[in-house]
């Protein structure tokens, strides 16, 4: 593909993606990063990581870009306090409470007890820093839905105006992916400077970033294959690809384009997850200890290593052609990493 033709396309999405209400909390673009030295220690074809660890608010990642668009809808609604839920790990919730404090509003979390339970480590460390209202309760990540409902009915009784940010909501999660849009615009650009094309883009990610990566390079019209790797099995909704479909066809609306995408067109691998979500893996850690020893790029355990450790087997297994252009795209969650000292095999 000619670069010309990615610069015209990028700048239409990038006028439409304009167009919408964000508030600015990310520091963007993120570098993208050539990883030479790893990229040799795996025999691998051309590689670079995009640094979205780097976004920058309390201690960045992948979800700085989604609340950008979440919260500009947080303002125009006049609400004066957020309530989301996840488990007490979530690095959801963290970047939440941070983009919160930092437009001056409130914040209820509504947390489930996660692989590390209630320790004062990590996100729930940094969530109680900023001075989050923390509920914790006895369920898992699907029980939460009813709770995070009454929570909201609570706070309206006293007269606040609560704004419910639920990952389950399709509208919620369709704007989340606005985000990776904007991503998916960056790397073509960051690329397309280098004279290259993505040929794949590999993440950890189950929902609304392969699917905001997956509607940006559509509509740019370039044939870069995104590749999730997932961090958790669901008992629920087992049809991840249908999902990140489903939310890819919402965003591209957002944006003002008719388009469908099919679950064909979705990859997203479940065979890293090792054994359980928030559970290390080894080939995670093995993952995670070459490109720290190779590159100084620090993942975390629960997301971002079973991701490289995906890449890495998919590259072994020839998935990935030699004369590849791949970008692994770092999606953050570091405040784990020293919950998880005593599984780090060190
Ligand atoms: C939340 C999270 C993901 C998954 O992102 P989705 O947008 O839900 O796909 C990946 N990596 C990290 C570090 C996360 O915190």
């Amino acid at each position: 593909m000619a670069t010309g033709s990615i610069g015209s396309t990028s700048a239409t999405l990038r006028e439409r993606l304009a167009k919408l209400p964000r508030v600015s909390l990310a520091t963007l673009p993120t570098p993208l990063e050539p990883c030479e030295n790893f990229r040799r220690a795996i025999d691998g074809p051309r590689l670079f990581v995009k640094r979205d660890d780097l976004t920058g608010l309390a201690f960045g990642g992948n979800k700085v870009r989604q609340l950008e668009f979440l919260f500009a809808d947080v303002i125009a609604k006049g609400s004066n306090c957020v309530v989301a839920g996840a488990y007490t790990t979530s690095n959801w919730c963290r970047q939440i409470t941070a983009a919160a404090r930092k437009l001056g509003l409130d914040v209820y979390l509504v947390l489930a007890h996660g692989e590390k339970g209630p320790a004062l480590q990590g996100n729930l460390l940094l969530d109680r820093l900023m001075d989050a209202n923390i509920e914790i309760v006895d369920t898992d990540d699907e029980g939460l839905q009813p709770l995070l409902e009454a929570k909201v009915a609570a706070l309206r009784a006293l007269d606040l105006r609560p704004y419910l940010i639920s990952s389950f909501a399709l509208e919620t999660q369709a704007v989340a992916a606005l985000g990776y849009v904007n991503a998916a615009i960056e790397i073509a650009e960051q690329l397309s400077a280098k004279c290259l094309v993505p040929t794949h883009v590999y993440l950890a990610g189950a929902e609304m970033s392969p699917a905001g990566l997956a509607a940006g390079f559509r509509l740019l019209g370039m044939p870069t294959q995104v590749v999730g790797i997932a961090p958790v099995r669901y008992r629920i909704k087992t049809d991840r690809a249908a999902d990140i479909a489903g939310i890819a066809t919402a965003t591209a609306g957002l944006l003002g384009y008719d388009i469908a995408f099919g679950r064909d067109e979705i990859v997203n691998d479940d065979g890293y997850i090792g054994p359980r979500y928030g559970v290390v893996s080894s080939a995670g850690l093995d993952a995670m200890k070459l490109l720290a020893r190779s590159e100084g790029i620090i993942l975390d355990p629960v997301y971002s290593a079973k991701a490289l450790s995906g890449l890495i087997d998919h590259v072994r297994r020839r998935i990935i052609h030699p004369d590849a252009t791949v970008v692994f795209v770092h999606t953050g969650g570091l405040p784990a990493l020293f919950s998880y000292a005593d599984d780090l095999e060190l």
